[in-house]
């Protein structure tokens, strides 16, 4: 396939990024398989960046991720030089068929401004857009800018202004789906676990209660707001307040953290993460919002780990209930569902992700939406 695209991380972090960082790493896990499948990828990100690609290009050397602290106007700022950058970029060549874009609002807006010069553009969705319309409110790149979802829930709460120039959805996957269903069984721990950012929306006061009720040791890993560290948010002090997510854990979270039944042991990566998911009874997903892609969740799958969740957000398209995991509205059921949990067997998570959830066939998915873009803007 003779296909050239831009694909726009934006200036926020190196893809792969160095830690935390979603959207960095859903382009991590696609480019190499949009490469194997004869697309050229030129990547706009900053200079840092170590994925291989066709061709790169930067505004920045390094990931500006530390100054989305400073004030808005500033933000703006390199955000707008990024983009500037990117649309400098486009105007000097004519060998981009199509733009691939991940930045927030401001990329695609910047993307639509320019026009029928431009080249089609595809944007990825990837937060829940339902309580920001305003975000996308100037929207307006003809039938030359499209988006798609990360799941068909998020599209159905956007904005109307983004369902109107939607081409679907594309599932998240992991590299760790790949052939999950020939690695050996591995051995399972008495432990819950509840892998993401301590956030209310992420639920993991629910989890705490829950776990006491149940008499089942629950592990909470992620950071919670900037400290990924138990000993970093100690000494951190009364300032760390400030943080909405740090007072969040501190409030409702943290009395029911006893150390012993519940841990709270910070952000995990690589081996230790695959380790502690994997060992799981079960992965809790006790949600307070509609979470839009849910990558934790499909890594659960790929790893073995049953998946017990409120059915919101993109959960009822991942989870297959009574055979991959067990859901309910009712987040006082949570509890009957993790003791039930036991029931379901882990090789068929491992299959469903296998089939379902491969960096393959998201890149195939993402293929044909570019292809429909394509012709969308094409056509008279
Ligand atoms: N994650 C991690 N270590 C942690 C907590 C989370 O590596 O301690 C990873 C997790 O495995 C997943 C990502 O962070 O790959 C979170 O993505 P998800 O879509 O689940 O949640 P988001 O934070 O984007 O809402």
């Amino acid at each position: 396939m003779s296909l050239t695209v831009l694909m726009n991380a934006g200036p926020w972090l190196s893809v792969p990024p160095p830690g935390y960082g979603g959207i960095e790493n859903v382009i991590a896990t696609l480019v190499p398989e949009l490469r194997r499948l004869g697309v050229r990828v030129v990547l706009a990100s900053v200079g840092s960046s170590t994925l291989p690609v066709d061709e790169q290009m930067s505004v920045f050397d390094d990931g500006q991720f530390a100054a989305l602290q400073r004030p808005y106007n500033q933000v703006c700022g390199i955000a707008q030089a990024h983009l500037a950058g990117v649309v400098r970029e486009l105007h000097s060549r004519d060998d981009i068929d199509l733009v691939h874009d991940h930045v927030e609002a401001v990329g695609l807006a910047t993307l639509a401004a320019m026009g029928p010069a431009g080249p089609p553009t595809l944007h990825t969705l990837h937060w829940d857009l339902a309580k920001h319309p305003a975000l996308y409110g100037g929207l307006d790149g003809g039938d030359r800018v499209r988006v798609n979802g990360v799941s068909a829930s998020q599209l159905a709460r956007a904005p109307l202004a983004l369902r109107e120039h939607s081409v679907g959805h594309v599932h998240l996957s992991t590299p760790l789906a790949v052939q999950a269903d020939r690695r050996p069984r591995p051995e399972k721990g008495e432990h819950l676990l509840i892998l993401g950012r301590i956030n209310p929306g992420k639920g993991q006061d629910v989890g705490a209660r829950l776990a006491h009720r149940v008499g089942f040791p629950l592990v909470l890993a992620g950071p919670v707001g900037p400290y990924h560290r138990p000993a970093d948010l100690a000494a951190a002090g009364d300032e760390a307040r400030q943080n909405p997510d740090v007072r969040f854990f501190l409030d409702e979270v943290a009395p029911h953290v006893d150390g012993d039944l519940v841990r709270w042991i910070g952000t995990v990566a690589g081996q230790e993460r695959d380790d502690l998911l994997a060992s799981a009874r079960a992965s809790l997903f006790p949600l307070r919002w509609e979470e839009p892609g849910g990558t934790a969740v499909v890594e659960s799958l790929a790893l073995g780990t049953p998946v017990v969740a409120t059915a919101r957000g993109c959960l009822p398209e991942l989870i297959e209930h009574g055979r991959t995991g067990l859901l309910t509205t009712d987040e006082e059921e949570l509890g009957d569902l993790v003791v039930a949990s036991d029931l379901l067997d882990p090789d068929e998570c491992r299959r469903v992700a296998a089939q379902r959830f491969t960096p393959a066939v998201m890149a195939q998915r993402y293929v044909e939406l570019y292809e429909r873009v394509r012709q969308l803007s094409s056509a008279p």
